[in-house]
């Protein structure tokens, strides 16, 4: 223990949970990848007024959210809450939505940051994958990325998560919607920030968690009864196409989401094993987004996964990864002399490809073989001064047991061939 500790709300990564993550990484982004999607990265932080004007003024992550800071050259920056905002900023920037390839599909991976109250689930420092496809309008987009999200959780052996989707429609039917929700939320009996919500933006009172309120909402109006022809077709479409590909999902009329931005198709993917903190990932279109940053025109779709609870949805399952051996081959000297002969062995199995250790301090014979036992390695190669005189080492199977005189020069070729033969898991 030092005197510092992790700073509320966050955690480290450590192994062997560390690798755990990486391999939820990889597993949301392979799909990805497949389908024609490009990595981006964008800094961690970002002037504030991208995110009050991108995820919305009046939304939870601006207004009590943020991490923002003031540089010393007077920016007013924030550390980003969430990616779409930041790519989106990017790829305008980049003129990537130019180049006449549209949609321009992106992925991207990395920490996000929201001063929230921590929780199980809920963390001040997050980890998200997340896929944007930039400028184009077809419902067969939309269901590209939920098939992706869907067949990542899959891949990964998830069972009990739910898709919950939904439609907020466009520019055309949403205002009158918002207005008669409006007057609907008016004759409520709500606290004062809640009416202020109403003011501002009455969908997501529809969200509000607590029960008082949601007792009240039932008759409200909902999107889906005023969904004009185009967006009533478009969302159809995404469900035809979803139940095509056997992705099943749930129509959920109140799902809204806590970002302002979206547009006709949201989706939110809840695990069952993670009590308050269930949505595992959620996304949506957010057609009008380009031009509330200053952009042309853009109709683009996109999602987040949460790195943190995917991992925390496989422990609730029960799943352990076949996560691939960190170490094939575990090399021990005895003496002097062995140390630097297998302290070359070793550089030049790691060259060839081969995941090598050593035993370094110079422990004896026992030590060195327990610590060749617990680094999990299919291989020991153990050699004295008699077995160098002879040219060889001493090629252990940890699994069987077996040991047997291999030729020092012939040893990285047998190492590579046995590997490959009986391949560890
Ligand atoms: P959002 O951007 O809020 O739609 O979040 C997308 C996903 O990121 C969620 O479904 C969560 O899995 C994850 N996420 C969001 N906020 C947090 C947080 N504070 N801690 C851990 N994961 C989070």
């Amino acid at each position: 223990m030092s005197t510092f500790s992790a700073p509320k709300g966050t955690y480290d990564l450590i192994p062997p949970d560390s690798s755990v993550f990486l391999a939820v990484r990889e597993a949301i982004s392979t799909p990805l990848k497949r389908a024609g999607y490009g990595y981006i990265e964008t800094p961690g932080f970002e002037a504030v007024e991208l995110f009050a004007r991108g995820v919305g003024e009046s939304t939870d992550i601006v207004t009590k959210e943020m991490y923002t800071l003031t540089t010393k050259g007077g920016d007013e920056l924030a550390l980003r809450p969430e990616g779409t905002a930041s790519v989106l900023r990017a790829a305008l920037e980049a003129n990537l939505h130019k180049l006449g390839n549209l949609p321009v599909k992106l992925w991207y991976s990395g920490s996000y940051y929201r001063y929230e109250r921590p929780q199980k689930g809920r963390y001040r420092h997050f980890s998200q994958v997340g896929a944007e496809a930039l400028g184009t309008e077809d419902p067969a987009l939309d269901a590209e990325l939920i098939i992706l999200a869907f067949d990542a959780y899959r891949s990964l052996g998830l069972r009990n998560f739910r898709l919950l989707l939904n439609s907020l429609g466009d520019k055309e039917c949403r205002p009158v919607y918002r207005a008669a929700l409006q007057e609907f939320l008016r004759a409520l009996d709500l606290d004062e920030e809640t009416r202020r919500r109403v003011e501002i933006n009455p969908l997501r009172v529809l969200d509000d968690k607590r029960e008082a309120v949601q007792k009240q909402l039932v008759g409200a109006p909902m999107m889906r009864d005023h969904l004009c022809e185009a967006c009533k077709s478009y969302h159809e479409q995404v469900r035809e196409l979803l139940t095509a590909a056997g992705v099943a999902f749930e129509d959920d009329p109140k799902l809204v989401r806590g970002l302002d931005y979206y547009t006709r198709t949201t989706f939110e993917f809840v695990h069952d094993g993670l009590g308050s903190q269930s949505a595992v990932g959620g996304g949506g279109r957010y057609d009008g987004l380009s031009e509330m940053i200053g952009g042309p025109a853009l109709p683009s779709v996109g999602w987040a996964l949460g790195v943190d609870r995917t991992v925390l949805a496989l422990k609730a399952e029960g799943i352990e990864l076949e996560l691939p051996a960190h170490t094939d081959v575990f090399a021990v000297p005895l003496g002097e002399e062995a140390r630097r002969a297998l302290f070359s062995l070793v550089t030049e199995l790691r060259r060839q490809g081969v995941a090598t250790d050593f035993a370094y301090g110079g422990k004896g014979l026992k030590n060195a073989m327990k610590s060749a036992n617990r680094s999990g390695a299919r291989f020991a190669v153990v050699a004295g001064e008699r077995d160098l005189a002879e040219g060889t080492v001493q090629l252990k199977d940890l699994e069987s047991g077996e040991q047997s005189a291999v030729a020092l020069d012939a040893l990285v070729d047998t190492v590579r061939e046995r590997l490959s033969d009986s391949p560890s898991t």
